[in-house]
């Protein structure tokens, strides 16, 4: 007997996400001094001093649970946002709330659409609840909205919609997904992952078509450009129903004492939120004039990340990137098997990046 003839079919299926290699972990395993880690999106800056200040302050609590229903972080987004408190969702990251919205709405036999070399988390949400993923070719590395529409069936659900998109770094123009909301069906809710969204100046604000769409879920997160990752908080703006529903089936304390208090914190920062900007717009120039200057193609980024076709078998790449101390992330399992995706660091880590991406590819020439 194998367990996994015991585990629900869609989850004996399953393989895991998997995160970029640990700093710690390539020093243990291949004993590289120095390293550095471009492999997870994070924010090369180090927190910012206020959420650091308030994860103190808010430590000095943590033998008790944390406040179930995030009543300070809820009241500081809704003002945020103009919205009412009982739209909001916290999250343990915003994973959490993309798998709340799956195992609210899906189950055996429905569908979840997403597209090709879309954030990994769709299908596996998609599979452990043992629903259907349905995925769409992409066009120019991006979402086709028109296959997605094409592919809504009845027993469709769900549509997972990253923008920007990771590990792609691909950008609908809002006018579009404006457009494709007024074509789905009310009953298929369409969930915008805007993960990056911070990292874009002056942006059509989607918030506001949830007035308009009832069907439309916003998620967003503090691990990337708040610079949070770590302390794991994300949230969901939603019809309030929607909201509601997400409400019972999550963890009673999700959303930890710590991550809330930083949230609040990092909402109130936003000269740091600009300052990740800045550091990312110039990193973004350096990274695509280093790899212009390798002759190597890259698919342009509206992220903190760039993801760069390597012309060669880009899991060999990555290796030989380990063994000089730079973490990044191969993307072979999004479908890219000739990209690497980089997260942008500080200025010193990507020219280590690009310096050790040319011995390393010069060695294969
Ligand atoms: C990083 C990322 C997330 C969420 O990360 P959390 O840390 O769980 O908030 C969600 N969607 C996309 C597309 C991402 O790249």
């Amino acid at each position: 007997m194998s367990f996994c003839d015991l585990a629900v079919s869609g989850v004996a299926e399953l393989q895991p996400y998997v995160p970029g290699k640990p700093i710690e972990e390539l020093q243990r395993q291949y004993g590289v001094r120095d390293v550095i880690k471009l492999a997870s999106n994070e924010n090369p800056l180090g927190p910012s001093k206020a959420a650091l200040a308030a994860i103190a302050q808010a430590s000095k609590d943590i033998t008790r649970y944390p406040d179930g229903n995030g009543y300070g972080l809820k009241m500081a987004l809704a003002e945020k946002f103009q919205l009412a408190p009982e739209q909001i969702t916290l999250g343990n990251g915003s994973n959490d709330v993309l798998e709340l919205m799956a195992r609210a709405f899906a189950s055996n036999g429905d569908e979840i659409i997403f597209s090709e070399h879309a954030f990994a988390v769709y299908p596996i949400a998609a599979k452990a609840v043992g629903a259907k993923g349905v995925t769409t070719p992409a066009k120019d590395y991006g979402h086709d909205l028109d296959a997605m529409l094409k592919a809504i069936t009845s027993r469709t659900k769900l549509i997972f919609i990253a923008n920007p998109n990771n590990p792609t770094g691909t950008w609908l123009e809002p006018a579009l997904i404006r457009h494709f909301l007024e074509k789905v069906p009310e009953k298929v809710l369409v969930v915008l992952d805007e993960a990056y969204i911070e990292y874009l100046e002056q942006v059509e604000n989607t918030v506001a078509w949830l007035k308009d769409f009832h069907n439309l879920v916003i998620t967003r997160t503090f691990s990337k450009a708040y610079g949070l990752a770590g302390l794991r908080i994300g949230y969901a703006l939603s019809h309030p129903e929607v909201a509601d529903l997400m409400n019972r089936i999550r963890q009673p304390f999700n959303a930890n004492s710590l991550a809330q208090a930083a949230a609040v914190a990092a909402l109130g920062d936003q000269a740091y939120l600009q300052q990740a900007r800045e550091l990312n717009q110039a990193g973004m120039k350096q990274l695509i004039a280093g790899a212009e200057g390798l002759g190597l193609k890259y698919i342009p980024s509206n992220g903190n990340f760039l993801t760069i076709n390597v012309h060669t078998n880009a899991g060999e790449v990555y290796d030989d990137l380990l063994y000089e101390g730079v973490i990044v992330r191969p993307v072979a399992n999004y479908g890219l098997p000739q990209h690497l995706r980089v997260s942008i660091g500080l200025p010193e880590e990507n020219q280590r990046f690009l310096d050790a991406l040319a011995t390393v590819l010069g060695r294969k020439k």
